[in-house]
């Protein structure tokens, strides 16, 4: 116990080490999520030990669990009503899922009672559809009534204006909140035993330990293994880069 023990914390120094110098000269590459070292690690010390893996360790990818604050998906259309035209979104960080940013430039959005809510971060690349996802808090200060929906089923939703700095876009509908949901490829889906539109358990550690249900799966070859939840529901964990998190069938 303590050889993995040791294994652990040597490798975690090196690592925020390397985060560190990364931070200080502001290298735009990212280092490997947190949940992928540990699984790397985790394998290789029961490889090493001659060990039994548990479970998770077996899994051919780690498991990221991360919160998306609000923020919005919009058309070329939208960006160019927005921000001027011609105008392209620019990177402000890689997220997880390949492809995909945060882009520098935000929004303001403005609700049915004139309660705004600015700087709201633009996800690109661009989408064929408008659509800004919230967590009820948000929503609630806004004064929407939004419903709970998976990313894309945007039908009798509610609507909003956007604001950017060269000029308005109005939303006819797009306002949601999203359904829990985790990403994962074919070979993840094998590995729990579920398919595409199937629910989910996620069973979260730590002194606000809780269990998610209704955790939606999406599955697509591009995907890596990742859960979302929002805000509301990062902060009623509150999760934490060290908190322990499983996928339950
Ligand atoms: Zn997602």
């Amino acid at each position: 116990m303590e050889d993995i023990e040791s294994y652990f914390l040597t490798f975690f120094s090196i690592w925020k080490i390397v985060d560190l110098i990364n931070k200080l000269m502001s290298i735009p590459t990212t280092i490997p999520h947190r949940a992928v070292v540990e699984h790397w690690v985790r394998q290789s010390v029961y490889q090493r030990l001659g060990k039994s893996m548990p479970r998770v360790a077996q899994a051919s990818n780690p498991l990221v669990v991360n919160v998306s604050a609000r923020h919005c998906h919009l058309t070329q259309e939208a960006v160019e009503a927005l921000f001027g035209p011609g105008h392209q979104l620019s990177v402000h960080k890689w997220l997880y899922q390949d492809g995909q940013f945060a882009a520098k430039e935000t929004v303001t959005l403005v609700g049915p009672r004139s309660r705004v809510i600015s700087n709201l971060r633009i996800l690109g690349p661009c989408r064929t559809l408008n659509q800004v996802e919230l967590a009820y808090t948000d929503a609630i200060a806004l004064g929407f009534d939004v419903p709970m929906r998976s990313s894309g089923s945007i039908e009798g939703t509610p609507g909003g204006m956007l604001m950017g700095p060269k000029g308005f876009f109005e939303m006819n509908e797009g306002v949601i909140r999203a359904l829990r949901h985790v990403h994962m490829a074919p070979e993840d889906a094998k590995f729990y035993g579920v398919s595409q539109g199937d629910f989910m358990k996620m069973k979260v550690g730590g002194p606000c330990a809780m269990t998610f249900d209704e955790m939606l799966v999406r599955v697509d070859p591009s995907f890596k293994l990742e859960v979302h939840i929002d805000t509301d529901e990062g902060n009623a964990c509150n999760l934490l880069p060290n908190t322990p998190c499983e996928l339950l069938k």
